[in-house]
């Protein structure tokens, strides 16, 4: 037996059955990142790898009934949510992080399925502007998730970026994926890192195909990264690597979109 500790990576995550997104995913990433994951579900969901077809939320008391035994054993050094279900697993995920002061918090805000599904409501996502964001130390929307978190008042996303760190967020790492902005070449994948300080490019070889999970992937290796005592810029950049290769290793099981194989 080992003496040593290791970083654990609290996350609070819908269940995806491929193990494309979702806790296999951020536990996969977590684990290949250095980090040890302790996985609470938020949800169930029912899905192949062309579209999500339903959320099963869990309760709010199991959500906090499961973090409450976790948190009385583990020193927690990161924290990570992804698919928050309903408003009562927003209120059980901020009470959570709340009782988990001054550990990095990193939140994929995921607001729709790559093969299309949505998966929040205007009420849920007003909520988490004002009750969850303020907690966030880094959230990583794609642009598409950036302009509906961002509301209507702001028109480009800078403007976006902008009203989200005046709501109280730390930082915000926007992807290009799915949606690349004009000033990207075609070939290239754009992400963006803006803190109120500072703000830094990076331009990835754009990979051929559509992939499920990679917002769960990097949001995973950047809290496993942030867990070890990386810095928030260093981080960022070995998540994008680590998404980056999962992605060109990835495997496509069926018509539906690619996995990315993170080992
Ligand atoms: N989490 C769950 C449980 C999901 O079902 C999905 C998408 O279907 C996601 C997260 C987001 O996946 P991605 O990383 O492709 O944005």
């Amino acid at each position: 037996m080992h003496d040593a500790k290791l970083p654990v990576v609290l996350v609070l995550a819908g269940h995806d059955p491929t193990g494309g997104a979702g806790l296999i995913a951020d536990a996969e990433a977590i684990t290949a990142c250095g980090g040890w994951p302790v996985t609470i579900p938020t949800s169930l969901t029912v899905q192949s790898t062309q579209d999500v077809l339903r959320v099963m939320p869990c309760e709010a008391e199991d959500i906090r009934n499961m973090a409450w035994a976790l948190l009385d054993e583990f020193d927690i050094a990161a924290i990570k949510v992804g698919l928050i279900a309903n408003e009562a697993g927003l209120d059980a995920i901020e009470d959570v992080v709340r009782a988990c002061p001054g550990i990095p918090l990193v939140v994929d805000p995921v607001l729709r399925a790559g093969g299309g599904a949505n998966l929040s409501t205007t009420a849920l996502i007003d909520d988490f502007r004002h009750r969850l964001l303020p907690l966030v130390d880094i959230l990583t929307p794609n642009r598409h998730e950036l302009a509906r978190l961002a509301g209507n008042e702001a028109s480009n996303d800078v403007e976006r970026v902008v009203a989200l760190l005046s709501l109280g967020c730390q930082a915000v790492l926007v992807t290009g994926t799915d949606d690349p902005p004009l000033e990207a070449p075609n070939d290239t994948v754009m992400h963006t890192l803006h803190t109120p300080e500072t703000s830094r490019q990076w331009h990835w070889p754009r990979l051929p195909g559509q992939y499920h999970g990679s917002g769960c992937t990097l949001a995973s290796a950047l809290a496993a990264r942030l867990a070890v005592g990386e810095r928030l810029v260093t981080a960022c950049e070995q998540a994008q690597q680590f998404t980056w290769e999962s992605l060109r290793h990835g495997w496509q099981p069926g018509e539906g979109q690619a996995l990315p194989r993170r080992w």
